[in-house]
């Protein structure tokens, strides 16, 4: 997706610090952060929303999950909160999947 920010950054035609990269997830902390700790876990695969998942991508979102989990223990983070907007409504703004990890702070 050309016009996506976060291919962009995946793609390093926008220079970003990735804190973790594998095969196929990528993680740096958010620009604007709502919480000392506010990580952002991202499929390099461009889906736009969990409305345009795919039966095939049920992996790929574990990953993310299990990725948040590997990362907050790394950082010896043992609660956290991890979202992911759905929709303009809901506060999504940008049109590529992604797990917000939350820490540092009480909800
Ligand atoms: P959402 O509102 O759930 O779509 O989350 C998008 C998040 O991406 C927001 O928290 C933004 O602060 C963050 N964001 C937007 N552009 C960048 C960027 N270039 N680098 C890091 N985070 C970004
Ligand atoms: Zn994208």
């Amino acid at each position: 997706m050309s016009d996506c920010i976060f291919c962009k950054i995946i793609n390093k035609e926008i220079p970003s610090k990735f804190i973790f990269e594998s095969e196929n997830i990528v993680a740096f902390h958010d620009i604007h952060p709502q919480a000392p700790t506010h990580i952002l876990i991202l499929p390099k695969k461009h889906i736009a929303t969990i409305n345009d998942m795919e039966k095939e991508d049920i992996n790929l979102i574990g990953e993310l999950f299990f990725t948040a989990k590997q990362i907050a223990k790394e950082k010896g983070i043992s609660s956290y909160r991890l979202a992911i907007n759905v929709g303009e409504e809901a506060g999504q703004s940008v049109f590529h999947i992604h797990l917000h990890l939350l820490a540092g702070k009480k909800f």
